[in-house]
């Protein structure tokens, strides 16, 4: 592969392709454009629709102020933990929780974006994305699409084989990878699936200044489940119903233990329903991208999200940062966000919930009842440091996870 980016303008060529206009190819769209090196580059941005709707809510956890503090919906700093006979609140100092409203983002990109002359759209179901020449990969890469096709020096891709927001597909997803392919069926595999609604009722009901994390106590469907109440003022929260597991529900099931949460919660009050937001979030550590240089996956598809516990916003701000460093300083490209180390805490957490050798109630519970939400936010992030992991592992029974590491390092061997 070339380190040096040369400079194309012809007709259906680019420096840049971006394929996706999801979280991942809008994070590095705006850190393209914010590059002093790179801002005038030619980009393509290719998407099945630039009709963005508010299809999902990014939540995360932040210290100093973001790139995208403009775009922040709320935040909170106090998160509080519940299961059964225990209820803790802890304050996020020195980092703060907060919320991005997935149309804010896409709107805010797309406009800056669409202002720049060397910034093109096109808007097309892509079909294939294939090395221009295996022999020479500096020659860059082609995308096609019905009637159409462009070449990039560079084409970063999101474009998963599932759709995260449409249940049905990422349902199809995992019976094509139980059937086809082989891999697979070795490596673990949850789904983060939920459902949530923007309730809002017409009295003050919430504390605004308190995000409820995790509540564990929701039917957990034989698996980890619990309740996500995000509030946005008094009268209104987001309150979203979250399992991990192998197989998603029905769009009934969801709904089923919303309505009995909210009529639990709240007796005797009634409230309406804002805004919905339904979604699976793959939870693995299996590979979900075949791409070789110069196409490389970013997002979800590009390994971005933690296979521990679904959270992707914030890695992939980190991978699309680094991407733009390394092309700017014509570095080969490498798109790795997660240290192996804590790779290897994912996997194994990964190991207890997918076979059950420890409820996700009970272990949530003990992390968060003997360290304070700082240390979890940062051993979550991947930026603990080994006093830190040691202080989350002491929290949890050596006798349940130390027999696990070994299983996780035995499969690796
Ligand atoms: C409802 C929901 C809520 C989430 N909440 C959080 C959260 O709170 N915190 C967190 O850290 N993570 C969250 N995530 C996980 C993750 O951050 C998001 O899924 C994020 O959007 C992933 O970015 P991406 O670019 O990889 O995928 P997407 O954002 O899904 O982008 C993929 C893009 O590719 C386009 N596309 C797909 N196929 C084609 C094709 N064939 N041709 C052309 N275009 C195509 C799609 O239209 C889409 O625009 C959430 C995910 C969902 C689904």
């Amino acid at each position: 592969m070339s380190n040096t980016i040369s400079s194309t303008s012809s007709l259906g060529s680019y420096d840049f392709i971006i394929a996706g206009a999801g979280g991942a190819g809008l994070s590095l769209l705006h850190y393209l454009m914010g590059s002093s090196i790179l801002c005038s580059k030619s980009i393509l941005v290719i998407d099945k629709s630039f009709e963005k709707t508010n299809d999902r809510t990014w939540c995360f956890w932040e210290k100093e102020v973001g790139a995208f503090e403009n775009l922040i919906h709320h935040h909170w700093d106090t998160i509080s933990i519940h299961a059964e006979g225990f209820n803790k609140k802890l304050p996020t100092a020195p980092f703060s929780y907060k919320m991005i409203q997935g149309i804010d983002f896409y709107n805010a990109i797309l406009s800056k974006a669409k202002l720049k002359s060397n910034i093109h759209f096109q808007e097309a179901i892509i079909q294939n994305i294939k090395v221009l020449d295996a022999s020479n990969t500096s020659k860059g890469a082609t995308i096609e699409w019905e009637g159409g096709a462009a070449t990039g020096n560079y084409v970063f891709s999101s474009l998963l084989p599932f759709q995260m927001n449409q249940l049905t597909t990422a349902a199809a997803y995992s019976k094509s990878l139980q059937k086809n392919d082989s891999s697979a069926k070795e490596a673990l595999f949850l789904w983060q699936h939920f459902k949530g609604r923007v309730v809002q009722f017409n009295q003050p009901v919430f504390n605004q200044s308190v995000a409820k994390l995790m509540d564990f106590n929701v039917p957990q469907h034989g698996a980890t489940a619990f309740m996500y109440q995000l509030p946005l003022n008094e009268n209104k929260a987001l309150v979203e119903y979250t399992i991990f597991s192998e197989n998603v529900l029905s769009i009934a099931e969801y709904d089923q233990v919303l309505n009995t949460y909210l009529a639990n919660e709240f007796p005797g009050l009634t409230y309406s329903i804002a805004h919905e937001e339904i979604g699976a979030i793959p939870m693995t550590q299996l590979s979900l991208s075949k791409y070789q240089a110069p196409i490389y996956a970013i997002g979800a598809l590009g390994a971005a999200i933690k296979a521990s516990t679904g959270y992707a916003f914030q890695f992939i701000q980190l991978q699309c940062k680094n991407i733009v460093a390394q092309l700017e300083k014509g570095q080969p490209i490498q798109t790795h966000v997660h240290t192996s180390r804590h790779q290897f805490y994912d996997a194994v957490l990964l190991y207890v919930l997918y076979y059950h050798k420890m409820e996700g109630a009970e272990i949530f519970k003990r992390i968060f009842a003997k360290n304070k939400a700082a240390t979890v936010f940062k051993f979550l992030s991947n930026t603990s440091n080994i006093f830190e992991d040691l202080q989350i592992m002491r929290s949890l029974p050596t006798r349940i996870f130390l027999p696990a590491a070994l299983s996780v390092l035995l499969r690796r061997a």
